[in-house]
This record gives C-alpha cells, structure tokens and sequence, in this order.
C-alpha cells in the first residue's frame, strides 16, 4: 500500500503539497507551495522524518512558496529543472522581501534549496530510493512546468501539477495519450467549472483592440503577472505584428531577460527574441513617469491590479477615454481587478511608511475596460478530454483525487469524474488516503 497526504491545494488554490509514502515508510514530497491569504500559509504540518526527495511541478509560489521550510536542517535531493529553479529563486526571494521576512524560514533555506537541486530532463526516470521512480512530463502550463509520474511498490501514480491542453505561443501544450498506463491520478481542477473561448478569436479581439485605441493616440495598459503571461501577452503583439511602442515594466522585465538563458524551455525562442527586441524596458521612475505621456502599450505587473508598477500607470490611464485597461488573467473576488471589472470603479490602499508612496484611490474609469481570458489552465473540456487520454491499469481502482480549485470546482470534477465510473474524490487538507 502507497500512503498519500494531501497538505493543501485542497478545494483551495494555494499551498499545494503531496506526500507520497511507500510500504517501507520513504517519502517523495510534491510541491510545497503557499497560500496568499490568511494565517495557514503553509502546508498541514505531518511528520517528514525519511523524507528522501523533493520534486516541483513549476515556480508558481502556490506550488514552489513553501520549498525553503524543507531545508531549515535537513539537505534531501530537490528534482526540478533549470527555468524553474532561476525563476523560484526569484519569486521566493521577492516573497520573503515583500512579506518583511514574516516566514518561518528566509534566504538561507532557500540558498540551501538551491544547493540541493537536481536538475531532472522530461522523460527521464530517476531513482529516488529502491522502488521508487518519479518522471517529468511536460504539463504546458508555463515554461518548464511538468506533471510528475511517480511509480513506487508497483503503483504508478500520476500528479498532474496545473495542466494546460491548448497550445499557447510560450509552450507547447500537455498532452495525456503518450503517458504510460496508470494506478491513480491526482488532477488540478482549476477551471472543471468554466469554459474558454476560443484561443485564436480571442487573440484578434484583442490585437484588433489594442490597434484601435494606439492608433487613435491611446494608451492600453495590460497588468499582467510577471511570470508567463506578460510574455505571452507581448508574443500576441508580435504574432499580429503590432507595430506601435510597447513598454515592459516590473517582474515581467525581470523574468522576460531570464527566459531568454533557457531557450530550450520556449516554444519559439526567436520569435521571443524578435518580440523582446521592440520592447523598450522601463526600469526606472523617471521613465515611467514620461511613458504617462505617451502612446503605446504597457505591460507591467501586478495582474490582479493588487500593487506592483501598474498603480502608477493606470491612475493618468482611468480618466482618458481615449485609452484602457485590458486585464488578461483571472480576477479573485475582492482584488481591485475584479472591482474594476465589475462596478467600473478602480479602488486601492496601501499604506506604506513614506506617505509620499502610500495610496488611497478610488477611481472612476472613464477609459474603456476588458477582460481577455488568456488562461493557462485546461477548463471542463480540456481536463475531461486529458483524462479520457490516459489509460489506467485493468486491475486499478481508477483512483482520481481532485485538487487545486474551489469547494465547487474539485467537488463538481469530482462528482462528473464518478459518473464515469472513476473512483474519485475531492479530498481535504490533512485527509490520508491508501492506494
Ligand atoms: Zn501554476
Ligand atoms: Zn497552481
């Protein structure tokens, strides 16, 4: 019997955590994320005696945040690959920064995470202890992101890690028809409750968009996580040749350079290349403050519109109604995205120690407001079509668990999952489940 702990990512996105346990009691640790709100931040507390090896799906802090806390005493082999380790680095670092060193664990642990890794190719099996074997295989969710096959005492279980099934101009999608037969499954549900619109009309929407407003002398802001989507949102202008001035600020500067020391991790490094070029990059207060007066294009973090250098822009972008705000990632209830989107009013706090950089606005936007769903998850289809691609072993339970999405989500993906004759549940933090 395999043991598996679910620590977080449970009808939650946030603080995703699995602990695989064999028969003779070694244990795998997949992913070891935080949560972004609320006291819990890290993972279920369990007992990581014989803890053997460490293995991450991708950088996003909600699966790599927590990493760190692994290494305050112990050094155990951490798999990832190259693109995910530099861009980790970068995200845990700005983490601890921002949160004023409030973790249970600072730079020295993530400097000795750093130490510990290992950097595992896709489709490559590596020994973790006698039994146990775990596999990368790309996921096609961001650069470098993978989905983990583990086999341990006979089991081969398969961690899909956030999975996206359709092509995107940063990666090549997952796909499920190559992958070894499996045991059990353990799949995000992110999405199980919506459905995309169609890649490409979407991208000529918004390309069409952008070249309406730029032409008539406006400016489109586009907050957009730093990591990814930024980038993909920049490969679209280049794709349909946008030809107006486009600007990159903050972490999407930062990592955009970083991309380009891991060429193999891109989909089509020179069109990267080319895009990046016509790019201006804004590093510094004075620039940005001339950009307000010009026209063009700004993509600059944060995506939820919940701080970074797009405050500063989207205050001179709200009153024009010549330009706008096109927000192109998922909006969380609450975030002043989300209150844009729905009640036209831009409203955000922060109350920093010099009062020259603290804000209280509430806005009226009279500049034009969309949202693109550029997602980088598979929705209802896309997983269901993911799962009907694999095949379990004849004597399996069909175990399927579903994690990473809200109460509704994990439990909807579940209910449909069992009226196709899967055995699956959405577990809970904390819950132990035998395989
Ligand atoms: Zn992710
Ligand atoms: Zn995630």
């Amino acid at each position: 019997m395999v043991n598996i702990s679910f620590l977080g990512g449970c009808r939650e996105v946030g603080r995703s955590a699995i602990l695989v346990e064999s028969k003779s009691g070694v244990k795998c640790m997949l992913d070891y994320g935080i949560r972004f709100h609320g006291d819990e931040r890290l993972p279920y507390e369990t007992n990581i005696d014989n803890l053997k090896a460490v293995a991450l799906t991708h950088c996003h802090i909600d699966h790599s945040g927590a990493l760190p806390f692994l290494y305050k005493t112990k050094n155990i082999p951490f798999f990832t690959n190259s693109i995910s380790l530099a861009v980790s680095e970068v995200l845990i670092k700005d983490m601890i920064k921002i949160s004023n060193f409030n973790y249970p664990f600072g730079y020295r642990e993530l400097d000795s995470l750093v130490q510990n890794s290992i950097f595992l190719k896709n489709g490559n099996r590596q020994k973790i202890h006698d039994n146990f074997f775990i596999t990368f295989i790309n996921a096609g969710h961001i650069p470098g992101s993978v989905s983990i096959l583990i086999e341990v005492d006979n089991k081969k279980i398969l961690y899909s890690g956030d999975i996206n099934l359709q092509t995107t101009n940063l990666t090549n999608s997952a796909n499920s028809r190559n992958i070894p037969e499996i045991d059990t499954l353990i799949i995000e549900s992110t999405y199980a409750l919506k459905q995309h619109p169609p890649r490409e009309k979407l991208e000529k929407e918004f390309v069409e968009k952008i070249f309406n407003i730029t032409d008539n002398g406006g400016k489109v802001l586009i907050p957009a996580f730093g990591v990814a989507r930024s980038q993909e949102a920049m490969l679209i202008l280049e794709k349909y040749n946008y030809d107006g001035t486009i600007f990159i600020d903050g972490l999407a500067r930062k990592i955009s350079m970083l991309y380009l020391n891991y060429p193999d991790f891109i989909k089509n490094i020179d069109l990267f290349k080319k895009a990046l070029k016509k790019t201006q990059f804004v590093s510094k207060a004075k620039i940005r403050a001339n950009i307000k007066n010009k026209n063009g294009v700004i993509i600059s973090p944060s995506g939820m519109l919940k701080g970074g250098n797009a405050i500063d822009y989207i205050q001179s972008i709200l009153p024009d109604p010549f330009s706008a705000v096109y927000l192109v990632g998922y909006q969380v209830e609450g975030t002043p995205g989300r209150k844009l989107l729905d009640n036209g009013i831009f409203e955000f706090k922060e109350s920093r120690r010099n009062r020259k950089n603290s804000f209280d606005l509430n806005i009226e936007a009279r500049c034009e407001y969309d949202y693109f769903d550029f997602s980088s998850h598979s929705d209802n289809i896309q997983i269901h079509n993911y799962i009907k691609g694999l095949d379990f072993r004849e004597n399996s339970n069909r175990d399927i668990f579903c994690i990473h999405g809200d109460n509704k989500s994990t439990t909807y993906l579940a209910s449909e999952l069992a009226n196709k004759n899967y055995n699956s549940v959405a577990p809970e933090t904390g819950e132990v489940y035998q395989v």
